[in-house]
């Protein structure tokens, strides 16, 4: 009998839907993640991209469909539980968000600050905290910062740091809400960079972002949304490809001026 070797998917996103009031944002989006892809979320701004992220993590509770990371899925059909709370507290902590601006704190230093995940939430031990935290800043080229604090270093170095501590968590999915958007132009490249070589490393990451260089030469999959659905997806040789879609030719365009 053959053996399967397709590879595993990371996480599947079904029938994602989800509405502030009578604002209908995400209207049923689908999309795998497998291991190893990098997946570009593409869009203009007030079309999802961040709610749809932010449900991936259940940072926003979505109203329908389903979300399966590894092998656990989250029914967001089925009625709330206790049991599901827990469910989703475990599945959070196998993905890591950065975001648009960073959020780190900012009475803590570098070290502390990528140490608390693994202190607080994972439970280990501040020797061993310090060292993967110091592994993870050496991964980012931030170890020589350590021990300075967030005010301290530029934008491109706080966002670095941020990348740091997401994955001082080890998650098995990185999330990215346009981790480049907040900073000035000349710091885009060094987060592009680190970026870059966590995809070479074969990590899963979605990331929202208008860097369309990255999208079409680092990414697996594309996916462009528009007003809440997914519009085209695929790799980006297709998506990039004129004619594939109308709306993503016009946001193209617009994008360029
Ligand atoms: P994008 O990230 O693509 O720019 P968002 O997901 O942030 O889009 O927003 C999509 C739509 O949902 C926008 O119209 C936005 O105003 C609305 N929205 C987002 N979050 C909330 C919220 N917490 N309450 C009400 N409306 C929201
Ligand atoms: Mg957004």
């Amino acid at each position: 009998m053959a053996v399967d070797q397709s590879p595993v998917p990371r996480l599947s996103a079904n029938n994602i839907q989800k509405s502030f009031g009578n604002l209908h944002v995400l209207k049923g989006i689908t999309l795998d993640a497998l291991e190893g892809d990098v997946v570009s979320i593409l869009g203009a701004s007030g079309s999802g991209k961040s709610t749809f992220l932010r449900c991936l993590n259940f940072l926003e509770r979505a109203d329908a469909g389903q979300i399966t990371i590894n092998t656990q899925t989250i029914d967001l059909d089925a009625k709330p539980t206790k049991a599901m709370d827990a469910e989703i507290r475990s599945l959070r902590a196998h993905t890591g968000f950065v975001f648009q601006s960073f959020n780190l704190w900012t009475h803590l230093t570098v070290l502390e600050n990528v140490m608390q995940g693994p202190l607080h939430v994972l439970g280990k031990s501040k020797a061993e905290a310090r060292e993967e935290a110091e592994a993870v800043l050496q991964r980012v080229g931030m170890f020589e910062r350590k021990d300075y604090y967030p005010a301290q270093i530029s934008g491109g170095q706080q966002q670095r740091v941020a990348i740091a501590r997401a994955l001082a968590m080890d998650p098995d999915v990185l999330l990215f809400d346009e981790p480049t958007s907040a900073l000035d132009p000349e710091l885009v490249g060094e987060v592009l960079k680190v970026m870059r070589s966590l995809a070479e490393e074969g990590r899963t990451m979605l990331v929202v972002t208008h860097e369309m260089s990255f999208a079409q030469d680092v990414s697996s999959k594309v996916v462009f949304l528009h007003q809440g659905e997914v519009d085209v997806i695929g790799s980006p040789g297709i998506v990039f490809k004129e004619g594939a879609s109308e709306h993503f030719d016009k946001f193209l365009v617009n994008t360029r001026h």
